[in-house]
């Protein structure tokens, strides 16, 4: 069993990664954000408990993050192991999650503040499928159009410069010492999140010694 989470400020591909690395190695991903943001959309007590501190880019009070990651872990249908992106995000949720469980490794996802803002701000989502796109590294074929279902492309409601500062600089004060914690105790990898997503997964498996992806198409560039 491999249970693994992975960090990064955000807009460094912890969602994108995490969902590669899950896919063929049968682990489960569990994303604190894809399950408030689910609470937000389906118009839960839950939802409306953090739907305006989700868009002003805070951090959600960590009773209830940590009743939801307890729950979520506690269906065990992770046989295989898991991937949790978007959590411990402080000192008190680091402490929760070491005291209940053990990790093989933290993967963390290395990003300069600029990159980010580049990147979040460019940032669209399809308002009916769910499906990610970038107006830098992957537009739609039709503009504010899903390639997939047709549907329109919105911005996430915390993707902006004043949610994003607010964010990054949550980020810094208090997920910044859950790593300096995590390299104290665990096997921390660190990951430089600029290249592209296939690089960064293959820079991932060979740092956590895993089997590349067998799709060769996923393999960096350099490597074909
Ligand atoms: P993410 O998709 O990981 O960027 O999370 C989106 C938002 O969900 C964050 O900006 C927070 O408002 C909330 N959130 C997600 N994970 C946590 C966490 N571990 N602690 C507190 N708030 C969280």
């Amino acid at each position: 069993m491999r249970k693994y989470v992975i960090m990064g400020v955000q807009g460094s591909g912890k969602g994108t990664q995490a969902a590669l690395l899950a896919a063929d190695l049968d682990l489960t991903h569990i994303s604190v954000g894809d399950i408030f943001r689910w609470h937000v959309q389906h118009h839960t007590k839950i939802g409306a408990q953090v739907r305006r501190i989700m868009a002003a880019g805070d951090l959600v009070d960590d009773d209830l993050v940590e009743s939801v990651v307890r729950e979520r872990l506690g269906q065990h249908d992770w046989n295989y192991g898991f991937v949790v992106d978007g959590f411990p995000r402080n000192q008190r949720q680091a402490e929760f999650f070491l005291e209940s469980y053990d990790i093989d490794a933290v993967i963390h996802l290395d990003l300069p503040d600029t990159e980010v803002r580049r990147r979040v701000l460019a940032r669209r989502l399809c308002s009916r499928c769910g499906m990610d796109y970038n107006l830098i590294a992957h537009r739609p074929e039709v503009e504010g159009r899903c390639d997939v279902c047709g549907g329109e492309l919105v911005s996430r409601e915390d993707d902006t410069e004043q949610a994003l500062a607010a964010r990054l600089r949550a980020y810094h004060a208090k997920t910044d010492p859950v790593l300096d914690l995590f390299r104290r105790k665990e096997f921390v990898v660190t990951v430089d999140a600029q290249p592209d997503k296939a690089t960064v997964q293959w820079m991932i498996r060979e740092q956590l010694q895993l089997p590349a992806r067998d799709d060769a198409e996923q393999r960096p560039a350099s490597d074909q």
